[in-house]
């Protein structure tokens, strides 16, 4: 699967998934012959744009599935990705244990790349979703790279009642503090997102 590579420099391809599964909407002409029913017909808590949540909540998963790959390459549990315009650009998982570097996390890694190789328009067109809320560091670099909105699985607060030695200062505090325009969002999946921690760290 593409983890660390932008699709291709192009945004026009629909987004699959590593089993080829269209993660985009497609809508029609589908190869199964499935009736007209729409992309949000598994989701019953539509109660507010009901697209636009069903589309974080399959980005944010992607993100808790990027932290248990993270685990399987011998890295703690974070995951995250960055959607331009409805579409995957890059994904990064935590690489802190095998780069030997203990600010590998994905959020920063993302916000470099996007600095680097995305337009500022881009950046606030944007959304980066991670696994677990992005912590003071990653925040303040999601600031930094004018990223427009951030949205994870599972609170830093929550996490730290697990695992302890979480900077507990929220994401949305840091950005409110240097007067940013980020807007943050979640926890949206912190069952999903506590379920990897927990078989990382071990269970309350
Ligand atoms: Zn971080």
């Amino acid at each position: 699967m593409p983890n660390d590579a932008l699709g291709g420099g192009s945004r026009g391809p629909p987004t699959v998934a590593a089993d080829g599964r269209l993660l985009t909407d497609g809508g029609t002409g589908n190869p199964d012959g499935n009736d007209g029913t729409d992309s949000t017909d598994d989701t019953d808590d539509s109660d507010r744009s009901a697209g636009d949540d069903a589309d974080d909540r399959a980005h944010v998963e992607r993100a808790i599935e990027l932290s248990a790959a993270a685990v399987a390459e011998g890295n703690t549990p974070f995951g995250a990705l960055l959607v331009v315009d409805g579409a995957v650009r890059v994904e990064a998982k935590n690489e802190t244990v095998t780069s030997d570097d203990v600010t590998a996390h994905p959020e920063l890694t993302l916000a470099r790349r996007a600095a680097r190789e995305l337009d500022p328009d881009e950046r606030a067109a944007c959304t980066m979703y991670a696994s677990t809320e992005p912590c003071p560091m990653c925040a303040t670099a999601n600031h930094y790279a004018g990223i427009g909105r951030v949205v994870f699985g599972v609170a830093g607060e929550t996490l730290d009642e697990l695992a302890g030695d979480v900077v507990t200062i929220p994401c949305a505090e840091v950005i409110r503090r240097a007067d940013g325009t980020t807007v943050v969002e979640g926890p949206v999946a912190e069952d999903a997102a506590m379920a990897v921690h927990e078989s990382f760290y071990g269970s309350p």
